[in-house]
């Protein structure tokens, strides 16, 4: 028996990974480049391992949130260009410089801290202005009251080399009705980059926003670089499936360690919230919150067990669940998946009244990830 599958694994397909890249990659036109977000240990399907897998598929550009991420992908020796999406502190400009990692910019005086940290240096770091047109979060204003002015000081800072300039959708995965606001972002998103180029006499060479949401419902937004995430990993971010068959990457599975036999009025479980009714039998998993198994599906979610449904009873604890799995003849060391191909993710993910976004990040460093295809 494989080693890493004795108690609660996560099965990655590379292959679904590489249907999924070439299905999206097949909807650019040829000069368009391909950003994939590896962030949060490429939504926890392994960093290093998804970011081999888009170098040798010719994937252009890689995206993390921070710069431990990006440091992880260098130490590996992942040479594709890295942006960070998220906040590095000033003083560390130099170190982005050195790694060649190009980082967002969103906002002048951290633009200029971090030119000031590269006084000296010999180095120019590379960034991309973030630009903010609706999502409410980060980025320079790009609308109503504007502080473009500062945009185009940030272009101007000596020791920045501004390669690319990009926002964020954050309605693009909605429904019909809720995404159209997606244009009037997008139409910001092209009046505040043309009125930067326009003031500093200088094209941007990466112009970009499309995020899976987008890449699924919006092909107007690709321009020139799309920067999709979950979709990458074969799940669909809303409602539309814009005519791409996409297969989820990961499966999580755990091997059942006992069954027991329960008499009418045991209970299950800290804080007694199941009560067994009829002799039952109820397995023991491996699995538990520690593991990334939400703590809210408590007596609300199912097992599988190759087409049999088990319910999970109990609290979820930190590292064991139960599942009344009376009749089914489950045995230990029966394997159960609990989300993935067969019980799709977002599923269980509306149970826990959260998206899969979150399911597939919470699979913690102590799930081994075993690689298939
Ligand atoms: C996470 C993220 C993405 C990818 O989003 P998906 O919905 O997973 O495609 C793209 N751009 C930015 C700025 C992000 O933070």
């Amino acid at each position: 028996m494989d080693d890493a599958k004795k108690r609660t694994w996560a099965e990655i397909s590379l292959g679904a990974i590489e249907h999924n890249y070439r299905a999206m990659r097949a909807r650019l036109s040829p000069g368009c480049r391909y950003l994939g977000v590896v962030k949060a240990n490429a939504y926890g399907h392994g960093a290093v391992r998804v970011s081999r897998l888009l170098a040798e598929l010719g994937c252009d550009y890689l995206a993390v949130a921070c710069l431990d991420e990006a440091m992880e992908l260098r130490r590996a020796g992942i040479k594709l260009p890295i942006l960070i999406l998220g906040y590095t502190m000033p003083g560390y400009a130099p170190v982005l410089a050195e790694n060649d990692i190009t980082q967002a910019v969103g906002d002048y005086a951290t633009a200029q801290a971090m030119n000031d940290a590269l006084a000296g240096t010999g180095r120019k770091l590379k960034v991309h202005l973030k630009l903010e047109t609706g999502m409410g979060r980060t980025g320079f204003r790009a609308y109503g009251e504007t502080e473009l002015d500062d945009a185009v000081k940030a272009v101007k800072l000596p020791r920045l080399r501004p390669e690319g300039v990009f926002t964020h959708f954050c309605v693009s995965d909605g429904d019909v009705g809720v995404r159209d606001f997606t244009w009037e972002q997008l139409s910001r998103f092209r009046a505040g980059f043309t009125a930067i180029e326009d003031r500093t006499g200088e094209r941007f060479e990466i112009h970009h926003c499309t995020n899976s949401g987008a890449m699924l419902s919006f092909p107007e937004t690709y321009m020139d670089m799309v920067r999709p995430g979950v979709a990458l990993y074969g799940l669909y971010p809303g409602t539309d499936r814009g005519d791409v068959e996409l297969i989820p990457a990961m499966s999580l599975f755990s091997r059942t360690a006992y069954v027991q036999r329960h008499a009418p009025g045991d209970t299950i479980s800290y804080g007694r919230t199941f009560t067994v009714e009829r002799p039952s039998d109820i397995a023991v998993l491996p699995i538990g919150y520690a593991d990334g198994l939400h703590r809210a599906l408590s007596n609300k979610m199912s097992l599988d067990f190759g087409g049999r449904r088990a319910r999970q009873v109990g609290r979820i604890c930190m590292d064991m669940c139960m599942a009344d799995v009376t009749g089914l003849g489950v045995k230990s060391g029966d394997v159960a998946e609990i989300f993935g191909r067969t019980v799709p993710a977002g599923d269980v993910a509306d149970l826990a009244g959260t998206i899969h976004y979150e399911l597939l990040c919470a699979v913690s460093p102590r799930v081994p990830r075993v690689y298939v295809d």
